[in-house]
């Protein structure tokens, strides 16, 4: 095992979990064992969590000019250690070396966006009447905890931990089981940054422990992000037991191509939208609906897709089951009607016969019924619906239980504008493949792929993680005149 046995991060030292199970990591690009993880129990969270309580009054109270020099430095160890970060993600969760490169930029950029919380968290405060002052300010929730996913090991434990820490709370963070080995090097760096001891804690681990964490009395604010499935289970189960919670879900994103559109551009953006991460992003195009006349976009669609060779510059899904799970939708769709103009099931990479790769695929004559156009795929393949009109893409849109994102490409400004108000997704694109907003924009999406208030991102994610105080204060200046004489 390269990485051996993985421990809990609790007070700032590496903890081994009381626990009897473990489960193993192994590399999506070419099958080599990684690492094991222990599945930790109740009782590692116990520890985390009094670690956390304990750091908490220090922390809290230290000045929030103060807490993000921290973060400062954090950037700045990010930055100077980009490439040994961007290669073990590549190496557990199976995306290009680029596409890691990528992501470390953006936990750069996450972190920079921390770092301007003391500019954006200044209260209100106003005389409202003779003496009388209301004012507002900032307090933080205590100990927090983070669940995340698969599919951005790094990134997308960055969209919490620096705003949550700056703010002011005390965080457990609990990886994903298939991906714990960046969030080693995160911690390091927490701590090379100057981070106190007990302000950051990691506890590995499956459902068990997160259920802990929804449980458990001494967490006061749960975010998650993950499927859909997961989402639901973790939000119920946090908000039951009084917990704030904010809880991000999968996707099913809709990309509407109007007649207009530029070919060249469309085609550009939807192949590097369904296949960048292997489809493994809850921003990917999963679906387009080709309205009217799109057919010679869809040649320059299959043309691009072909250009994105397994292995070279498209990375492996996480999984065995998933690249089968992946291949099944492929082949029901195929076994319904559907046609599929390229097909990546069965793909290889020589010399790295047991990474677990799929090639980009179109599937065209896809109708609204079938799973491809209904559910989330996780995977580089595009479902091509056909309407005659703009009305019934969007209908189809709209009817998704989902809603991260929709994007439309047209060269019509009121055709987009149309689609960016009739749209039922909290990030809209125009042009835009993958419309993720960049800071200090929030990031978020609608329906059943988020519940809960606020976003977890941005200026936004500041009312999640702090909970406001309204202060009342009233001094006659001239009875403080007399007193002083
Ligand atoms: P997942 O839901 O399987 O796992 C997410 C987390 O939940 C993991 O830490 C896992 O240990 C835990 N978990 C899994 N099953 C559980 C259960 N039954 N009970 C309690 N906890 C459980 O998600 P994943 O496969 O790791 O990630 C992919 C999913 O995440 C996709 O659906 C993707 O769209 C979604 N995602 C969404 C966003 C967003 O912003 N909306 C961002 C990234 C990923």
């Amino acid at each position: 095992m390269k990485y051996g046995s993985i421990k809990n991060y609790i007070n700032g030292k590496l903890k081994e979990a009381h626990s009897e199970r473990t489960l193993k990591i192994t590399s999506p690009l070419d099958g080599t064992l990684l690492a094991e993880i222990p599945c930790s129990t109740a009782a590692d969270l116990d520890e985390a969590v009094e670690a956390a309580r304990t750091a908490f009054p220090a922390w809290s109270k230290t000045p929030v000019k103060e807490r993000v020099q921290v973060f400062f430095r954090y950037k700045y160890l990010l930055e100077q250690h980009l490439q040994e970060l961007a290669a073990l993600v590549s190496e557990e969760n199976g995306k290009t070396m680029g596409e890691a490169v990528a992501e470390v930029e953006k936990c750069i950029e996450l972190t920079e966006f921390a770092t301007s919380l003391p500019q954006l968290i200044t209260g209100e405060v106003l005389e409202v009447s003779k003496g009388v002052e209301c004012r507002t300010s900032h307090a933080p929730l205590g100990v927090v905890a983070s669940i995340v996913p698969f599919n951005f090991p790094a990134m997308v434990p960055n969209w919490t931990i620096p705003n949550a820490i700056a703010l002011g709370n005390c965080m457990i963070m609990k990886p994903s089981e298939k991906v714990p080995l960046s969030l080693t090097l995160i911690a390091k760096w927490l701590k090379e940054a100057g981070l106190p001891d007990g302000v950051f804690n990691i506890v590995n681990g499956d459902s068990e422990i997160v259920n802990a964490i929804c449980d458990h009395p001494g967490i006061e604010a749960v975010s998650f992000v993950g499927s859909t499935k997961v989402a639901k289970i973790v939000y119920r189960r946090a908000t039951q037991n009084l917990k704030r919670c904010l809880a991000l879900g999968g996707a099913k994103n809709h990309l509407l191509v109007l007649p207009d559109a530029k070919p060249d551009m469309t085609a550009q953006n939807i192949a590097a939208s369904m296949s960048g991460c292997a489809g493994q992003r809850c921003m990917a195009a999963s679906a387009m609906v080709g309205v009217g006349s799109v057919d010679h976009i869809i040649d320059k669609i299959c043309e691009e897709a072909r250009k994105i060779v397994p292995g070279e510059n498209l990375g492996a899904v996480i999984n065995r089951e998933s690249k089968e799970r992946i291949e099944r939708y492929i082949t029901e769709a195929e076994q319904q009607g559907a046609r599929i103009l390229v097909d990546g099931r069965g793909a290889t990479v020589n010399g790295k016969e047991n990474g677990t790769y799929v090639g980009p695929t179109v599937i065209d004559h896809v109708t609204p019924d079938m799973a491809v156009a209904r559910e989330e795929i996780f995977g580089p393949v595009i479902s091509i619906l056909r309407t005659d009109t703009l009305d019934q893409a969007l209908d189809i849109e709209n009817a998704s239980p989902y809603g991260n994102a929709a994007s439309v490409f047209t060269q019509n400004g009121g055709m987009a504008r149309y689609v960016m108000e009739k749209a039922s997704a909290g990030m809209i694109g125009v042009n835009v493949g993958v419309p993720v907003p960049r800071e200090p924009f929030s990031f978020g999406g609608w329906n059943e792929s988020k519940f809960g208030v606020g976003d977890i991102t941005g200026k936004s994610s500041i009312e999640f993680w702090t909970k406001l105080k309204k202060s009342t204060t009233k001094w006659n200046p001239e009875e403080g005149v007399n007193w002083m004489s």
